[in-house]
């Protein structure tokens, strides 16, 4: 399968004019690092993501859009490769990492992950040199209305690295896997580590009926990360309080047009205005965080959920 995804990135970058441009772009697209309280994050200026970004994904103009990730509608240059008899896999042509796949069901079906969880860990396991990620409905996806993943090369998201020694409290030990909080004060997030598969879907879904929903949600919120590491699933999961942030609608010198999603969550905040990237700081990032994110409260309530 590697072979194969790396054969269908090249044969559509040789044939497809509009990914091609946009991939060659993104090779000159500025960012810079910020540091939130220890924290790395990456800020990527990405012009190419404001369809993405200022999405509009509320029920009417959904329904009355034509759904970009329908087979019918895929450009015609378009061509994917089946993945477990029910996805494609296609290449991202408004990319975030240099090399960025969408994973749609082949049916115009709602963004929802109970039931394909186990789908999200087969991907990491064949495209192993990816980050695999999940937005849920409300939290950054640009068609809630059809479900599917994305995925990115490993290497690009500062998350990697920093779990390697950023391991908060223990929630959950068992012989063959972990479940813990992410270390961090303003970015909530659960950490699944397991070479188990069952271990790690009863884990997941542990946490997810663990989690509150809101009365006209269809899930909990949540963005969510996952990849194979040493023979092991790492799993994400980043509890959304909130779909935008306040700077998002605001005006003036306060707005930025900033709709976090997994990447972000992931430690890459992208910001397809320009203005936004030269002025976005730290401190911007860290309210954004704590704006969206599940408050230290709630975690907490939470964790005694998924105890007891
Ligand atoms: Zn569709």
């Amino acid at each position: 399968m590697k072979n194969s995804i790396q054969q269908l990135i090249d044969e559509q970058l040789q044939r497809w004019e509009l990914a091609r441009s946009n991939y060659e772009a993104l090779k000159s697209v500025r960012t810079k690092e910020l540091s939130v309280d220890g924290h790395t994050y990456k800020v990527q200026f990405n012009p190419g993501r404001i369809v993405s970004s200022a999405a509009k994904v509320d029920k009417q103009s959904i329904k009355e859009r034509k759904c970009f990730l329908c087979t019918a509608n895929l450009p015609p240059q378009q061509s994917g490769l089946p993945f477990n008899n029910q996805y494609q896999i296609l290449v991202n042509p408004f990319p975030i990492f240099p090399k960025h796949l969408t994973v749609p069901d082949t049916n115009h079906v709602n963004q929802l992950i109970l039931e394909r969880f186990d789908d999200m860990l087969d991907l990491a396991e064949v495209a192993s040199d990816y980050v695999i990620f999940y937005n849920g409905p409300k939290c950054g996806a640009s068609a809630p209305d059809h479900a599917h993943f994305q995925a990115g090369n490993k290497g690009f998201l500062t998350i990697e690295a920093e779990l390697k020694n950023n391991k908060g409290e223990v929630i959950i030990e068992e012989p063959n896997a972990i479940l813990y909080k992410l270390n961090d004060n303003h970015r909530t997030g659960l950490i699944i580590e397991s070479a188990d598969k069952e271990k790690t879907i009863e884990l997941f879904e542990k946490v997810y009926h663990a989690l509150e929903k809101g009365n006209d949600d269809t899930e909990p919120m949540m963005n969510l990360l996952t990849w194979k590491e040493n023979d092991k699933w790492v799993v994400c999961i980043f509890p959304r309080a909130k779909h935008r942030p306040s700077c998002y609608e605001a005006e003036g010198e306060k707005k930025l047009l900033i709709s976090p999603a997994s990447v972000d969550m992931g430690g890459v905040f992208i910001t397809p205005v320009e203005e936004d990237f030269k002025k976005i700081t730290a401190k911007d990032i860290k309210t954004i965080l704590e704006e969206v994110c599940l408050s230290p409260k709630k975690c907490k309530e939470l964790i005694k959920r998924i105890k007891a």
